[in-house]
């Protein structure tokens, strides 16, 4: 199994393949071996290419070799998606590989209770999707803290600029600890993207598809 070769722990690998995932795609097979090695990462890739694994797959894989809970109203790991609908989905892709896992995965997107999501976060969180506006504003409200946050995502970050969340990444990424691991994932590239992408990102290999 490729995925195993990769280096992706066997329980994962056996979670991929009860749901019918046999062979990476290319953007998997690129990017995966560079993540796992804690490298940050900047894909070119549109949907349906697979990326959610692609930084979902080494994301989990490192989470769960962390030991315990994260501590209260603090996130091991942050996805930042354009919008609720996109967030909605990387969660239901995450979903069924932390099954039997302790790893929990929340959401926190405009729309839904704001209180319901503060006494969510309380508890900590391993994997927390978030579309930017709202974590800001969680933020704002003391609900979380990213000062031990190690991973970051984000996805479609094209998307993000588009619909004027530059201001908001900014301020979420300054919340980072700069000694973490970053991954970008875009399906175009534009100059601003480069931007961003040399003041987010530390050395990060390029993968394309
Ligand atoms: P994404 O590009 O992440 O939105 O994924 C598109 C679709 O491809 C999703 O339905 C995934 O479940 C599926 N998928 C992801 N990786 C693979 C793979 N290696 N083999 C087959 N299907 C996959």
């Amino acid at each position: 199994n490729l995925f195993a070769e990769m280096g992706l722990p066997a329980p994962l690998v056996k979670k991929l393949t009860a749901m019918g995932i046999e062979e990476p795609t290319p953007i998997q097979t690129h990017a995966i071996p560079y993540a796992l090695d804690g490298n940050d990462v900047m894909g070119l890739a549109q949907t349906g290419t697979g990326k959610t694994a692609a930084f979902g797959l080494p994301l989990l894989a490192q989470l769960m070799e962390m030991r315990g809970k994260p501590e209260p109203k603090t996130v091991r790991s942050l996805i930042l998606a354009p919008t609720r609908e996109l967030a909605g989905q990387i969660r239901d892709a995450l979903l069924p590989l932390v099954k039997d896992t302790p790893i929990k995965i929340g959401v926190v997107v405009g729309g839904a209770s704001i209180n319901a999501q503060i006494k969510r976060l309380e508890r900590g969180t391993d994997v927390l999707v978030a579309t930017p506006g709202r974590l800001l504003d969680l933020l704002d409200r003391r609900a979380l803290r990213l000062d031990s946050t190690r991973f970051l995502v984000l996805d479609e970050a094209d998307q993000m600029l588009d619909l004027g969340f530059i201001h908001a990444l900014r301020k979420i990424a300054g919340l980072l600890p700069a000694e973490r691991q970053t991954m970008l994932f875009s399906a175009t590239m534009p100059k601003q993207m480069e931007e961003i992408a040399a003041s987010y990102l530390t050395h990060p290999k390029r993968v394309q598809v």
